[in-house]
């Protein structure tokens, strides 16, 4: 028999991806389904990026390009970071990756090991826990309530460190609930670790550009006291519509940044080059597209949230942030992972079940608005139809 390594008896996935394969079948069996399950902008990656791919593809952009990603890429990162966070790192400690994924996948692989402790939220973005579990650290969750609008609390973070923790991940707007923990409890937060300065941080702001009523996005590269331990992981998957392209990057302290490069040659050797032009189009051109996609998600929170409400036995909180809705469904007397099967099979409606999110899901399904108002309306209507059976 073949024997892998014990990691692979502990890797989890992503059941969102299940969930689209399920809905794929059903739709392409004749099924009328109207998929709110999987977390991608439903809206084309604007013209002018794509125009950029094709460019660099004629120009002869076809080979390696540096491990780390190229220059004029690295110094547009620093140039968008500086203009939405108001700090300018060195381009020097920015790695681009195939996809905002890989730098936590790194991430967590340098810190993760059998006798270490890695904080992360629960419910949250499957992977945290899946790959610490593969590297054999122990996963600790940090609690995400409804209750308190689904931030992260500083304090009850602070209070799970102990001496093995290595690692730290955090996500504000955040998967799967929408989430955006205020400015006040990241400044609580920060001054806390400070206390702990062999704790890495790894801080997921892939939803950075994605908040709603004007709320400011706080990243947590704002914090200098931090900075020497900070993992920044972002990229262009949801912000312009990119997540087949697989463009992420991360900006990695001065300790760190070697490894990180290290780890990227010997995995991928560096970014599909034409995607990195792209790339950079996205982030010097113009951001029109990326407002309109906001806009737009905006008016479909509305009627989510909405619509939601009025169902019974559902309550839905207003999400800051992203593009999910989290509702509490406790009240349904239908226990999470059935309502989601039960939706997909009997009502045509794909969601993902809250505990795919972490065992704190329980009590919630998510909800993407990544589909027309039109679909969200037919959805809520044939849910409202459904419970009120
Ligand atoms: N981080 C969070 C919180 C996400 O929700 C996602 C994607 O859903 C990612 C990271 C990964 O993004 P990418 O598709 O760029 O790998």
């Amino acid at each position: 028999m073949l024997k892998t390594t014990s990691g692979f008896d502990r890797i989890g996935e992503e059941n969102a991806f299940a969930v689209l394969a399920r809905a794929t079948e059903l739709a392409s069996q004749g099924r009328d389904i109207i998929n709110l399950g999987i977390g991608q902008p439903d809206f084309k990656t604007p013209e002018h990026i794509v125009e950029a791919a094709v460019k660099a593809l004629k120009d002869g952009h076809h080979g390696y390009t540096p491990s780390t990603g190229i220059l004029p890429l690295r110094e547009a990162v620093c140039q968008d970071l500086l203009t939405h966070s108001g700090v300018e790192p060195n381009p020097d400690n920015v790695v681009i990756v195939p996809g905002g994924k890989v730098t936590m996948f790194m991430a967590i692989l340098m810190f993760g090991e059998p006798g270490a402790e890695i904080l992360y939220p629960d419910p949250g973005f499957p992977i945290y826990r899946s790959m610490i579990e593969f590297t054999g650290a122990k996963p600790v969750p940090i609690p995400i309530r409804e209750e308190n609008e689904f931030a992260f609390s500083a304090e009850e973070t602070l209070s799970l460190i102990t001496p093995k923790t290595r690692l730290i991940i955090l996500n504000s707007p955040a998967n799967p609930t929408g989430g955006v923990t205020p400015r006040s409890e990241i400044e609580k937060l920060v001054k806390g670790l400070e206390a702990h300065p062999d704790v890495a941080i790894l801080s997921d702001e892939i939803y950075s550009r994605m908040t709603y009523e004007g709320l400011a996005h706080t990243s947590l590269l704002e914090f200098e006291s931090i900075r020497d331990r900070l993992i920044l992981l972002n990229g262009w998957s949801k912000t312009w519509a990119m997540t087949g392209w697989r463009m992420g990057y991360a900006v990695w302290p001065d300790a760190l940044i070697d490894k990180a490069r290290k780890l990227a040659v010997n995995c991928w050797s560096c970014v599909n080059a034409p995607a990195q032009f792209a790339g950079l189009a996205a982030m010097t051109g113009p951001q029109t597209a990326v407002d309109a996609m906001m806009e737009e998600f905006d008016r479909r929170r509305k009627i989510v949230v909405n619509g939601l409400n009025e169902l019974p036995g559902i309550t839905c909180r207003t999400p800051m942030g992203a593009f999910y809705a989290f509702p509490n469904i406790t009240e349904t007397g239908w226990k999470s992972k059935e309502l989601a099967k039960v939706l997909l099979e009997e009502v045509g409606i794909a969601v993902v079940g809250g505990p795919d999110f972490g065992s704190l899901g329980e009590g919630y399904i998510r909800l993407s608005y990544a589909n027309s108002a039109e679909n969200i309306q037919r959805a809520i209507t044939r849910i409202g139809a459904f419970l009120g059976e």
